[in-house]
């Protein structure tokens, strides 16, 4: 495995790390999240990513109890989780945002659910236009202050609020972001590319990167319509099949189709050619990895041994295949 800087921080996340989105509960029950964070952390992962909203906490709770089990030491790994959207339903007012009031508690409720003392990575989900963004700087501020949070950070906020946040921080003394969690894959670069460009240089922004397959897709799973017991075909994401059925969607596969090619003639998945694509990206602190079994994961943890052959002239050739 290896370990990056998170941006100009001192924490080294491993390349690859490990989420729960969608999976934890809903395909996953904690005697396959402890063989799945069990595989991760043997191949050296460190970081074990999180929300609120997962499975309205229940991610959170499977998670926590797994790593409970595994009985690794606290300072050997990092987890996150991430406040906005609440876990529940339909939040009230006050149950979601990123209030001061909904800051904290929705922290002390991610640590109970976790059995945590603290959390290593805090993300504001989103942005919240109904408060303002010195508020949501000075939660968090105090909740690093009071030792619960280690840093804290954003996922996709554009580029202007996280500057804004920065000053704030800088001007009030207070604890500035130090993380942003983007997307990022074959098919979605703007932001980490171009958009975020200023801040690495400005900021020393740390990335911890999402559905780094396009929540498979770039598998090539489905090239030929949508498998049984793939995420597509779970209720609630339905939205995502829609996506795969549209033009955009429909060019997407054709461009998998040519990349199986590459990955092919290299000698490795089409998951692990997508994957090592996003380790070399240089602002990537960390790739989160998502799995259904533990099959998948191990399969996408050997990603770290391809990227070097993704040389400037395969790169170039993804390049074409995706344009
Ligand atoms: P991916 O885009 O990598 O999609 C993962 C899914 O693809 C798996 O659950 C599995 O779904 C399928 N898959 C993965 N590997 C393989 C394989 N080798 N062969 C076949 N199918 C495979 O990542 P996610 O979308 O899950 O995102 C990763 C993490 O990022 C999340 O767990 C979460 O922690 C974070 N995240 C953060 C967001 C944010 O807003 N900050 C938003 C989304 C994610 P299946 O088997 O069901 O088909």
């Amino acid at each position: 495995m290896e370990y990056r800087r998170m941006g100009k921080s001192g924490l080294k996340l491993s390349a690859l790390s490990f989420g729960s989105w969608v999976t934890f509960k809903n395909q996953i029950e904690i005697k396959q999240a402890e063989q799945c964070i069990g595989t991760a952390y043997d191949a050296g992962v460190n970081f074990f990513d999180n929300a609120e909203t997962y499975a309205n906490g229940e991610s959170e709770l499977i998670m926590g109890k797994a790593l409970r089990n595994l009985g690794y030491s606290r300072d050997s790994f990092c987890v996150s989780s991430k406040v906005f959207f609440g876990s529940r339903d339909h939040p009230k007012p006050t149950q979601h945002g990123l209030s001061r009031k909904h800051v904290m508690e929705a922290c002390h409720q991610a640590l109970q659910r976790l059995q945590m003392d603290y959390l290593d990575l805090y993300f504001c989900h989103r942005s919240d236009p109904d408060t303002p963004i010195e508020e949501t700087v000075r939660a968090m501020h105090d909740l690093v202050q009071q030792g619960k949070v280690l840093y804290w950070g954003t996922s996709e906020w554009p580029a202007e609020n996280i500057v804004a946040a920065h000053s704030i921080a800088h001007g009030l003394y207070l604890t500035p972001p130090s993380m942003e969690q983007p997307q990022y894959n074959l098919f979605v670069r703007e932001r980490v590319e171009r958009e975020y460009a200023p801040l690495y240089r400005d900021y020393g922004l740390g990335t911890t990167i999402w559905s780094p397959l396009a929540s498979g897709v770039l598998t090539g799973k489905y090239n030929r319509g949508v498998p049984k017991g793939s995420r597509m075909e779970l209720p609630g994401y339905e939205w995502l099949k829609e996506r795969l059925q549209n033009e955009e969607g429909r060019q997407r596969v054709a461009a998998v189709e040519k990349l199986m090619l590459i990955a092919r003639e290299l000698g490795m998945s089409m998951a692990q050619l997508a994957l090592a694509w996003c380790l070399k990206n240089p602002h990537v602190s960390t790739v989160i990895l998502g799995a259904s079994s533990v099959q998948q994961l191990r399969e996408n943890l050997d990603a770290m041994t391809q990227v070097q052959k993704l040389t400037a002239e395969v790169m170039s050739r993804i390049a074409a295949a995706t344009a």
